[in-house]
């Protein structure tokens, strides 16, 4: 694989910017290699600088459900843009993605936009606060809800991947206000409370993990959390900015049957431009400004572009009774042939998965937390990683991720991404 011009801009890139970057795990440092430079991308394939082409399966990290470039999406964006790209005040997109979002997602009475799922989740957390007086939270291990400091306690993904404990940066008092639990361990969230009593404001979660590689949360775990919440007078926060319309219309909580009192939303609502939201209800969110004293603003917030980019992508999604159905179909058969591969190579490694997101992890043990998922070999991940890529396929570079299948890929993609990969397990397993 030539990557002379990726490498050269990378090389310049180093002079500019953090790292080479402007998120930290686009440098593949914990892979070994330069990253690449991305010119285009179309349905499921990328093409870099260099002329590789790649079919992909991050997706942005979640947000190209429909694959790269969607014709209507595209257009609409198009048509938009036309009639100017920022006003700083109120356009009619934005009401039609909020009731997009409702439609999909009941326990949304109301909901406010913001440009990252960071900024919702940072804002719920405020609301969380002054709703209810109280001034701690409780996350878990190895969930992620973006780099607000409150929230970089043992964060996931990012983190885990460049082997940081948690943030320089983040003050000893703000850290102390961040709780933190056990994935899938109930008990350690009712210690938590019970030490703390009448000082929790909200619980956050991500209901199905996407950011320690996929790991699903316990069906009962969830309930009782719920009840745990309700009883306490806690509000239990759904991070959905990656599940939320990826694993079913309501996303996880859907799924699970479970209502949480604030959802945060970010990715597949922008279509692929820069989105945030977050919802609940609307006892709760009438505090935020100027309905009520929680202040939160933004000068891009409900942009006509990513408004507008997220409303296509959901009415498109809307417009197609069975597209969860298929989209899920067709994951199953691709994680059934990888898996098939697995099997033949007498090699037994975990797979999580759920709907159209899974990790493969390189241990043979049940991965359920975030202790368990570090048990993996992410040595033996990175040469894996490596093979496919030079394959051709473009997998997330860090094992505490998750892969994402689009509604574009097809069944010829996913042959040729279980061929290569029975080659790389081979290779890297001898
Ligand atoms: C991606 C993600 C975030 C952060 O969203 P940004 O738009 O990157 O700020 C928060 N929570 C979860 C669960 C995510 O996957």
């Amino acid at each position: 694989m030539n990557t002379s011009i990726s490498d050269k801009l990378f090389a310049e890139a180093q002079k500019h910017l953090p790292g080479g970057v402007n998120s930290p795990v686009r440098a593949f440092k914990s892979v070994g290699r330069n990253p690449l430079y991305i010119k285009m991308a179309k349905g499921v394939k990328m093409t870099d600088v260099d002329g590789n082409v790649f079919i992909d399966y991050i997706g942005s990290w979640g947000p190209m459900i429909l694959g790269h470039a969607h014709k209507k999406v595209i257009k609409a964006i198009k048509r938009v843009a036309n009639e100017g790209t920022s006003f700083g005040t109120n356009n009619e997109q934005e009401i039609n993605l909020a009731q997009m979002i409702k439609k999909f997602v009941p326990s949304v009475e109301i909901v406010r936009m913001v440009n990252s799922g960071t900024e919702a989740t940072m804002s719920a957390m405020r609301l969380a606060r002054a709703f209810t007086g109280r001034n701690k939270i409780i996350k878990f291990e190895g969930c992620y809800h973006g780099h607000g400091d409150a929230f970089l306690i043992k964060a996931g993904s990012g983190v885990a991947t460049l082997g940081l404990p948690d943030s320089l940066g983040v003050t000893a008092s703000t850290a102390r206000d961040t709780l933190t639990a056990i994935y899938n361990d109930i008990e350690s969230v009712y210690k938590l409370v019970e030490k703390n009593k009448d000082e929790v404001a909200a619980i956050f979660i991500e209901p199905v993990a996407g950011n320690m590689g996929l790991v699903k949360s316990d069906k009962d775990f969830l309930k009782k959390l719920r009840e745990l919440c309700t009883i306490e007078n806690i509000l239990l926060i759904f991070d959905e900015v990656m599940t939320g319309f990826r694993l079913a219309r309501g996303g996880a909580q859907e799924l699970y049957g479970i209502k949480p009192d604030l959802t945060a939303f970010g990715k597949i609502i922008g279509g692929g431009l820069p989105v945030g939201a977050y919802g609940g209800r609307r006892e709760i969110m009438e505090m935020i400004a100027p309905s009520g004293a929680v202040y939160q603003a933004g000068t891009l917030s409900g942009n006509p572009l990513a408004m507008t980019a997220g409303y296509e992508t959901l009415k498109i999604i809307d417009e197609d009774k069975n597209f969860y159905k298929n989209l899920n179909k067709n994951s199953e058969y691709f994680y059934e042939g990888l898996r098939d591969a697995n099997k033949k190579l007498s090699q037994d490694f975990t797979f999580n998965r759920c709907g159209s997101m899974f990790t493969m992890f390189f241990t043979n043990e049940k991965v359920t937390d975030f202790a368990t998922a570090k048990k993996s070999d992410t040595k033996l991940f990175a040469r894996y990683f490596n093979r496919m890529l030079e394959k051709g396929i473009y997998l997330p570079p860090s094992q505490f991720e998750a892969c994402f299948v689009s509604a574009a890929h097809a069944e010829k993609d996913f042959d040729k991404t279980i061929a290569a990969h029975r080659a790389a397990i081979n290779a890297v397993c001898r």
